[in-house]
C-alpha cells in the first residue's frame, strides 16, 4: 500500500502537470468517485495551480479554488500518458491535460478514490499530524502513548494520530528504534520515545530519497518503480538475518497487520 513516502514521491513527480490545463475528463467509474461536492464537468477548462500531499493523501487544486483529492488504497496508481493511448484494464478516471499528456487514476483492487471537493482541510480535519513536520517531536508523541495498552505498531497505523504511516514504515522505524512491535505503546520509556520519533522520520526521509518502496505496484507518476525495497532491513523479510546481528527476522500477526522484526535487536 503507498505510504507517506510513495505519495510523495508521486507528488513530486508530477510537479510539471502545475500550469496545465484540464482539457477533458473522463469517468470510467462514477463509484470511484467518493465525493460529489463538485462535478467532474466543474473541473473542465480549470489550470492546475498547486498538487500536495497530507498523510497519505494526493491534492489536486485548481486556480478556481477546486480540489480533486486522491487516495491510492492498496494499489492504486496515478500516472501520465500520452493523449490518445488505449486505455488498460482499471483505469477509472483520466484527465486529459492541454500538453498532449492525459492523467490516469488505475485501480485494480478499487480501495482507492477520488474526492472532488471544495476545501480538503474538512475532508481531512481528522487527519494526524504529519510526522516529517518540525511539531512532531517527543513532546507531542509522549502523551499520545501514555496510558495506552495498544501496541506500539497499531498505534502508528492510526491516521487520527499520525498521518502517512503505514505497515512497511512502521516495521522499518520500530526496527531502528530497538522497539519491539508488540510492546504496549504505554510502555515507552521517555529515551525510546526520542528514537522512535528520530528512527520514524529518518526511515520516512530515506523512503523519499529512494522514491518509495516497491513491492508489486507502486511507481510514480512516470511509471518508475522506487528503490527502498532495497534498503529493507526487517519489513517483508521474515526467516532473513537481521542485518545487525544476523538473528532471523520474526514475522509476527499484531492486531491483524503482519509484522516484522528481530527478537534479539528489539525489546
Ligand atoms: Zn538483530
Amino acid at each position: 500500500m503507498p505510504e507517506l513516502p510513495e505519495v510523495e514521491t508521486i507528488k513530486e513527480s508530477l510537479q510539471g502537470m502545475v500550469g496545465l490545463t484540464i482539457d477533458d475528463i473522463k469517468v470510467m467509474k462514477p463509484e470511484y468517485i467518493r465525493s460529489w461536492e463538485n462535478r467532474p464537468a466543474d473541473y473542465i477548462g480549470q489550470r492546475i495551480s498547486a498538487i500536495s500531499r497530507r498523510g497519505k493523501f494526493l491534492i489536486f487544486e485548481t486556480d478556481t479554488g477546486r480540489y480533486m483529492v486522491a487516495h491510492l488504497g492498496m494499489s492504486g496508481r496515478v500516472y501520465l500518458e500520452p493523449r490518445g493511448k488505449e486505455l488498460q484494464k482499471h483505469v477509472h478516471i483520466v484527465f486529459e491535460l492541454d500538453n498532449e499528456l492525459e492523467l490516469w487514476f488505475q485501480d485494480a483492487r478499487r480501495f482507492g478514490g477520488l474526492w472532488l471537493v471544495k476545501d480538503p482541510r474538512i475532508m481531512l480535519k481528522d487527519m494526524g499530524i504529519e510526522p516529517l513536520s518540525r511539531n512532531f517531536n517527543s513532546r507531542y508523541l509522549k502523551p499520545l502513548l501514555s496510558n495506552r495498552r495498544v501496541a506500539i505498531k497499531t498505534l502508528l497505523l492510526n491516521q487520527h494520530l499520525i498521518g502517512g504511516i503505514g505497515n512497511i514504515y512502521a516495521d522499518e522505524a520500530l526496527y531502528e528504534a530497538g522497539i519491539r512491535p508488540d510492546r504496549s505503546a504505554g510502555s515507552l520509556e521517555p529515551g525510546e520515545v526520542h528514537r522512535l520519533v528520530q528512527a520514524i522520520k529518518q526511515v520516512l526521509r530515506s523512503g523519499i530519497d529512494q522514491r518509495g518502496t516497491t513491492l508489486r505496484d507502486f511507481q510514480d507518476g512516470y511509471k518508475q518503480k522506487g528503490e527502498f525495497q532495497d534498503y529493507l532491513k526487517v519489513y517483508g523479510r521474515q526467516d532473513l538475518p537481521c542485518p545487525r546481528c544476523q538473528q532471523p527476522v520474526v514475522r509476527q500477526v499484531i492486531n491483524g497487520r503482519s509484522s516484522h522484526f528481530c527478537p534479539s535487536c528489539q525489546k
